[in-house]
């Protein structure tokens, strides 16, 4: 396709009237042709010239009305509509030189089947998450079952002694992790501040960013508004963050961390200058056992969003190939806490 404009561009100088109304009906065609197909997509497109302006809407996307992308950057989003009744959409975003075309899909059916399909314990995905566990929780022992033999030799030996404490917590946040895949739970939630789970989280890495060199920087505002939160399932969100952006980091490279506020969310954010996401990774991101290494689980992120969403929030990432990588959480300020959980 694109080598059929470049061929007719190339010689447009040389075509004479004849030629070029042939030309002008094939191309025609061709706009018909993916008019068609733009028509017959269960998706939504809509296409953003670069001012933001919408230049073009196909029919499924008119039924999901105006939804705010962000231009020019290649991003991949949820959102919450909650009226007149509840339903996620997933919003991808794919820039290109003249504007920003933007993929709607709604999402609701297919997050309530893995949800089910987790809880009722469908073979497959058990076998898939024991096969990740087995995996995990191999390194920690073997780093335990070590350290107990320093003991053994001297029993006041302090750095094995936090080396077994570091793995047992590990394993425990492991163990965790599957059964939070397994059977959700709605989270318990109640007043507080997000920076809380994040800095807890952040201590808890930090043996790990000092092994690898990664410069770490934290901005967090003196007042963070209080949102509705579950704080250990939201330190488990940030956790699988920050392991994802190390996992994506070669060493020495960088994670900023931040929290802001608007006036109605707060929102976490975590960019790294990692090996970023492509168009196609992106369009599955947030699917359940999609993974990109060889001992990943392909569940941080479905386990995240999820958490994220039954705290009235949302998550997103904006990724370019080989240039890092940011995530975002918003969770709703307290105070403009519209949606009541059920
Ligand atoms: P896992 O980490 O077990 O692979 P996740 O659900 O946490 O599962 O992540 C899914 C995939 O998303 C990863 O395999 C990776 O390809 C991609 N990904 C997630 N976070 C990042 C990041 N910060 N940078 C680059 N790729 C990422
Ligand atoms: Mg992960």
């Amino acid at each position: 396709m694109k080598n059929f404009f470049q061929s007719v561009l190339k010689h447009i100088d040389k075509l004479d009237g004849a030629k070029l109304r042939e030309q002008y009906r094939l191309v025609t065609e061709e706009v018909k042709f993916f008019e068609m197909v733009f028509n017959a997509m269960n998706e939504g497109a809509v296409l953003y010239d670069l001012t933001g302006e919408v230049v073009y809407r196909n029919p499924s996307a008119e039924k999901f009305g105006e939804i705010e992308v962000p231009l020019g950057k290649a991003s991949k989003f949820e959102v919450l509509l909650t009226y007149p009744e509840e339903y996620i959409l997933e919003v991808q975003t794919i820039p290109f030189e003249r504007g920003t075309l933007a993929m709607i899909r709604d999402v609701s059916a297919e997050r309530e089947r893995t949800a089910q399909e987790l809880e009722r314990g469908a073979t497959k995905s058990v076998c898939d998450l024991a096969a990740g566990i087995a995996h995990e929780i191999g390194n920690p022992l073997n780093a335990i079952s070590l350290n107990l033999q320093i003991l053994e030799r001297d029993p006041s030996d302090k750095e094995a002694i936090d080396i077994c404490k570091t793995q047992v917590k590990r394993l425990d946040g492991i163990i965790r992790g599957f059964l939070s895949a397994l059977r959700p739970q709605r989270p318990n939630l109640s007043p507080g501040s997000v920076a809380e789970p994040l800095k807890n989280c952040l201590a808890a890495f930090k043996s790990q960013f000092e092994d690898r060199k990664i410069a770490v920087t934290l901005d967090v505002p003196s007042a963070v508004p209080p949102v509705a939160l579950d704080k250990d399932k939201i330190e488990q969100v940030f956790f699988n963050l920050i392991k994802n952006a190390l996992e994506a980091l070669p060493d020495a490279g960088t994670i900023d961390v931040e929290i802001v506020s608007d006036d109605k969310d707060v929102v976490v954010s975590f960019r790294d200058s990692g090996y970023g996401m492509s168009s196609e990774q992106l369009a599955h991101l947030f699917e359940p056992y999609r993974t990109t290494k060889e001992h990943g689980t392909g569940l941080g992120l479905m386990i995240s969003a999820r958490i994220v969403r039954d705290h009235g929030g949302a998550i997103s990432v904006e990724s370019k190939e080989g240039e890092g990588t940011l995530f975002t959480v918003r969770l709703p300020r307290l105070e403009r806490r519209v949606r009541v959980l059920k």
